[in-house]
């Protein structure tokens, strides 16, 4: 999400992704909007007027989640191949997928069936 300057005006403010959403890979955007809920429950209790407690949020919470969404980024771009490692992968995977695709194992684990019309026997198998 783009860099959101502003997050408050008068007594209206946004919290969690909708101010500072981090990529979904740094598994952090939950608990960066639980933490915001507490910090702006501490800041409306702790300081006279509303205008005053959302501009103190702001500063408070700021530099930790633009932190996170920043290095949230980075590990984005870790996750994302290259060139080289797109050309290798696309050239591999026809030879290789046939092989693993069909395994004993991915077999057991995706074909596996019910038949709705067996009884079930009052013991195991
Ligand atoms: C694929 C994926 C994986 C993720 N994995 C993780 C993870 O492992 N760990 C983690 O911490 N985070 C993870 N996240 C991020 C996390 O889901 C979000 O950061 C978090 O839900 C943000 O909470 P929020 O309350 O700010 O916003 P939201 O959860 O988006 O809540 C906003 C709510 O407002 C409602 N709304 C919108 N507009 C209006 C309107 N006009 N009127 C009334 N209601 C409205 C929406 O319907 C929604 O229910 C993941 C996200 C994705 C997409």
């Amino acid at each position: 999400m783009p860099h959101l300057p502003t997050w408050h005006a008068d007594r209206m403010i946004v919290i969690g992704d909708a101010a500072h959403a981090p990529s979904p890979t740094s598994g952090q955007g939950a608990s960066l909007s639980l933490e915001d809920a507490v910090a702006l429950a501490k800041c409306l209790r702790d300081l006279r007027g509303i205008p005053a407690a959302l501009t103190r949020f702001e500063a408070l919470r700021r530099p930790r989640v633009e932190r996170i969404v920043k290095q949230a980024a980075k590990i984005n771009n870790a996750k994302a191949a290259g060139p080289i490692a797109r050309f290798t992968r696309d050239a591999m995977l026809p030879y290789i997928l046939p092989k693993v695709a069909n395994s004993e194992e991915t077999r057991r684990t995706y074909m596996y069936h019910i038949d709705w019309d067996t009884p079930v026997g009052a013991t195991a198998p």
